[in-house]
């Protein structure tokens, strides 16, 4: 009994879940999720400070054009004293915490200075040019929750915060599995029937990118002792991939071992074309995943089920990528019956995003996949298409530039 794409998604999602925590340095919490609530220790900016290279002044002594006295210079990480005398201005630099008695920073390009004393020209309003001591975060307020993606910007909002080490979500060890005697390993000549292990090279790079971490399990015959002398190995890591011998041929005993190692099939084919064999199942809540061996299968249903399982164990909020429309370039046919997976090559166009076959759609062409930017999930019940319809992509990640 094979079931849809999104049943399958949705199966392998009530499966998953974060991981535990792990406190790391901020260095190297870029990418990963925060996995703790963070109030701010103190009020950002801690202090009034100036916006601008200028001069600190009595807004009252600047109604009119005015000369004050320059009665001190202030840098940024300079003290705020003494307090400032009406008639007097301080010189002061962006940053620099703002003297008592001025209400107002006069900016270098509105006032001449001359010797010691300054001249000021336009009009000068209460307020201009400070940041007021807790105008960005005020001390207490709560600005990242659980779930929350370590960009840049929030690196740079817990440092200033003084937060060297934050609790991140442990990224998932996912062991990584090829299967079939025509496999050599990367490096040896391929002899006769021979092909190298590509997926596994594959399958290491896009748990990379999802953020988690391959470990490489290498090659199991199709043998009953090899595949359960690896795949035992495998149940070990948070997660399991293994490529290959899902299928229904003589050799496919991938399902029948894990099945013997206590692994709980929650389903075996989808109504997907290519990948259709995918199967799926958990043992002690670690998710396996049996992606086929077709090289581009593999890649399409990792992209498709493993990638979302992997974000959500990473505890990333949102873990399926948004589907962009574009519109086609030709006209297509497809099989009803199960959910097509196009690799196209999407462009934008004055009209919006126009996306064309990449070429030859055959599971066995990993040629058009090198050249696809983006995958068009066509329903189960569509069957022709009109140059112009439009269809639902999912943009590979990093080629998501269009
Ligand atoms: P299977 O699912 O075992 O029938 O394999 C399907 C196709 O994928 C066959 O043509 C295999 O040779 C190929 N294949 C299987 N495993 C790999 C792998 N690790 N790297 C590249 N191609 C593979
Ligand atoms: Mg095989």
């Amino acid at each position: 009994m094979s079931i849809t794409f999104e049943d399958a998604r949705d199966l392998i999602l009530e499966q998953v879940r974060p991981l535990g925590t792990e406190r790391v340095s901020l260095l190297d919490a870029h990418g990963q999720v925060l996995a703790e609530e963070i109030r701010a220790p103190w009020d950002m900016p801690p202090w009034d400070n100036s916006a601008m290279d200028g001069f600190a002044v009595r807004s009252a002594d600047c109604r009119k054009p005015v000369t004050l006295a320059i009665s001190g210079y202030i840098p940024a990480g300079g003290r705020p004293e003494p307090k400032v005398d009406p008639g007097c201005a301080v010189k002061i630099m962006t940053g620099a915490p703002i003297p008592p008695g001025c209400d107002a920073i006069v900016p270098f390009e509105s006032t001449e200075e001359e010797g010691d004393r300054v001249s000021i020209q336009g009009e000068v309003a209460p307020r201009d040019h400070i940041r007021f001591r807790g105008e960005d975060v005020a001390a207490g307020t709560m600005v990242m929750t659980p779930g929350t993606l370590l960009r840049p910007a929030e690196i740079n909002m817990l440092a200033s915060f003084g937060k060297g080490f934050v609790a991140v979500y442990r990224r998932p060890r996912v062991a990584i599995l090829s299967t079939g005697d025509e496999l050599v390993e990367i490096g040896e000549i391929p002899g006769p029937g021979q092909i190298v292990n590509s997926n596994s090279l594959a399958l290491a790079a896009a748990v990379r990118e999802a953020g988690a971490e391959p470990v490489l399990l290498g090659i199991a015959r199709d043998t009953a002792e090899s595949l359960r002398e690896k795949l035992a190995e495998g149940l070990q890591a948070d997660a399991l991939i293994t490529s290959a011998g899902v299928s229904a041929g003589d050799l496919d005993m991938v399902r029948q071992i894990l099945e013997e190692l206590g692994v709980q099939r929650l389903f075996w084919k989808v109504k997907i074309k290519p990948g259709s064999p995918t199967a799926f199942g958990t043992r002690e809540g670690r998710p396996v995943f049996s992606l086929p061996g077709n090289p581009v299968a593999t890649m399409i249903t990792f992209e498709e089920f493993v990638r979302p399982a992997l974000l959500k164990m990473l505890g990333h909020r949102r873990v399926i990528k948004p589907l962009v429309p574009a519109t086609l370039r030709e006209p297509l046919k497809k099989k009803p019956g199960r959910a097509q997976f196009l690799r196209v090559h999407v462009v934008r166009e004055k009209q919006g995003l126009v996306a064309s076959s990449s070429g030859d759609q055959n599971t066995g062409i990993v040629r058009t996949m090198v050249d696809a930017n983006g995958i068009a999930i066509l329903p189960v019940e569509a069957e022709s298409y009109e140059a112009g319809d439009e269809v639902l992509v999912h943009l590979i990640p990093g080629l998501d530039y269009v």
